[in-house]
């Protein structure tokens, strides 16, 4: 066969070479056929083994969890462990086994696909997005019913020289696959779970391959480019020879970048820039030290609330963001407050509020109830976490980050409910830093184009390139089908920022960028010539940003910006 090439997109990792494994979809080819009333007892039977195969298979993986798993793995376990014996499902398949003369595998199919009709008819966003997880608890059990190849790896199998290729795989799935050389996908948003866990295992990975686990055959030769977003299937000798020169000049690439680490993170001509890390999880605050991060630029909170049963409490958010002070050591941390909406939801608590899409369906998720907007619609909730960040503050610099702001008046509202978070606390008795800074993310286009009136009213600004792209260019940041068109170096989004940055600068606040962009080499130039001196990103990059910054003198970064927003 030739050779073909799948574009999707690109969730970093290098460059590797592997034979493809591709994790069956057994929900589309589940065998169909009429049973004789004797056989019945049979495929009762089989279904129920199944069943108690895959509990046993689930128990397994949550006790092998390895504990730098993601929080969000376990949580799936559990989701996935009360799917498997929801009695919609298992006792409508035996009811097709019984009366409607269904194989095994036929009955649960359909009973699954009826129970996938009733999650995609839910108004709730939300509801509608655990298909996934019905689509990965029934292909597990049609998996066993059909003991038809593999789907976990095999016993004493080489793992680390294949590419796991597949549609929606479960969190789970891919931690029994940590050790594959590769992952190629065909789940559209990087911010789906399967992509957070996907990131955290540092492998070549591109997600929204349309059709890839048809497209591929089990063992066939292909290459995945985490860095350039595609597939090559039946490599020739040539590239093959291109992807061997590649691997070993990243591994060479990945030791020189450890040599400067003990280097202050600065330009070529002295300029001091602050490199700070993106975190997601507390635990990652470990991973951004060591790589050199000067301080948290941007704690993602939100993601303490996913995935829960339960809204953490007071003190468990105190303790998550006493772990992160203490492993930052007395560098700044950022945290910024709840970030739901979109393609974010926080847990069901029964309060039907609580949901940031609330009972409406909103068409355009994005544009909703996001971010602020939630928070301020939510006080009692907000006051929670604004109480629990400021207590934080008295154990170390902490900084108070505001996501998604739109009008001058949300900063207002937001320090209304601040005083009276300090008022509870004082009351109290318990200590906070009454100078906390306040700062605001800038990723709506008004907010930029306003960005001096922000300037005026805030501490500091962040810009968050990913939305503000996604804002400006009118473009879904989770959309595959849109993803090529995707470009925070559009001029019109340079030119946002660049704004951004001289007004911050004009009204003497730190403004950093936190969003993807801040961690891409081929935009660092341009953002210093901005007069960027604050960058925060997820720390695998950080070594590569000072690299690119050490090489870099102030006039030519100044150059590049002028070049860039011209667009020559
Ligand atoms: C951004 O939008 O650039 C950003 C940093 O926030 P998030 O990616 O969490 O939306
Ligand atoms: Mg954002």
């Amino acid at each position: 066969m030739a050779m073909f090439v799948l574009h999707g997109k690109t969730l970093g990792g290098g460059v590797a070479v592997g034979r493809a494994r591709v994790l069956s979809t057994a929900l589309r080819d589940a065998p169909q056929r009429r049973i004789a009333p004797g056989e019945v007892a049979t495929e009762l039977n089989r279904l129920d083994v199944a069943i108690g195969r895959v509990q046993a298979e689930l128990q397994a993986i949550a006790q092998d969890l390895p504990v730098d798993a993601p929080v969000e793995a376990a949580a799936m376990l559990d989701v996935h462990g009360q799917m498997l014996v929801d009695a919609t499902l298992v006792e409508g398949a035996r009811t097709r086994i019984r009366h409607q003369a269904c194989n095994a595998e036929w009955a649960y199919a359909a009973q699954a696909e009826e129970l996938v009709e009733q999650f995609l008819a839910f108004e709730d966003p939300y509801l509608r997005e655990r298909v996934v997880d019905v689509r990965q608890i029934v292909n597990r059990v049609l998996r066993a019913m059909l003991d038809n190849g593999p789907h976990d790896p095999r016993a004493g199998e080489a793992i680390d020289s294949l590419v796991v290729i597949a549609t929606e795989p479960a969190p789970a799935d891919l931690l029994l696959w940590r050790n594959a050389c590769a992952f190629a996908l065909e789940l559209g948003g990087t911010a789906s779970h399967a992509a957070i866990v996907a990131r955290g295992l540092a492998k070549p990975t591109v997600v929204g391959l349309t059709d890839v686990a048809s497209l591929i055959r089990d063992d066939d030769l292909v290459v995945v480019d985490g860095d350039a977003g595609v597939l090559v299937v039946n490599p020739d000798p040539e590239l093959l020879e291109q992807v061997e020169r590649r691997g070993a000049e990243h591994r060479r690439h990945r030791v020189r970048l450890q040599s400067l680490l003990p280097l202050p993170a600065a330009t070529f001509d002295g300029v001091p820039i602050s490199l700070q890390g993106n975190i997601e999880l507390p635990a990652e605050a470990i991973d951004a030290l060591a790589q050199g991060a000067g301080g948290i630029g941007l704690l993602r909170s939100e993601f303490l609330f996913l995935n829960r049963k339960q809204l953490p409490d007071e003190d468990e958010q105190v303790e998550a963001y006493a772990e992160v002070i203490r492993t930052m050591a007395g560098r700044p941390v950022t945290i910024r407050t709840i970030d739901v909406g979109a393609d974010k939801a926080l847990p069901r608590t029964g309060a039907e509020s609580v949901h940031p899409g609330g009972s409406h369906f909103a068409e355009n998720p994005a544009l909703g109830r996001r971010a602020i907007r939630f928070c301020l619609a939510e006080p009692e909730l907000f006051k929670v976490q604004l109480r629990a960040i400021l207590r934080a503050s008295a154990l170390g610099p902490v900084r108070l980050l505001i996501p998604m702001l739109t009008h001058p008046s949300e900063i207002l509202a937001t320090r209304r409910l601040l005083m009276q978070a300090r008022e509870t606390l004082s009351e109290r008795g318990q200590r906070f830093d009454p100078a906390m800074p306040v700062g605001g993310m800038i990723e709506v286009p008004a907010a930029a184009i306003a960005a001096d009136v922000f300037a005026r009213n805030l501490d500091f600004l962040s810009i968050g390139t990913n939305d503000l792209t996604q804002y400006t260019l009118a473009i879904d940041r989770s959309d595959p089908r849109v993803a090529a068109l995707y470009d925070p170096m559009h001029p019109a989004v340079l030119r946002l920022i660049a704004r951004t940055i001289a007004a911050a600068r004009r009204a003497r606040r730190p403004v950093a960028v936190c969003g993807e962009m801040a961690g891409d080499p081929l935009a660092t130039a341009v953002l210093v010539g901005m007069g960027l001196r604050e960058f925060s990103m997820n720390s695998t990059a950080l070594l590569q940003v000072k690299q690119a910054l050490l090489d870099l003198t102030v006039d030519a970064a100044r150059q590049a910006a002028r070049q860039a927003l011209r667009f020559d």
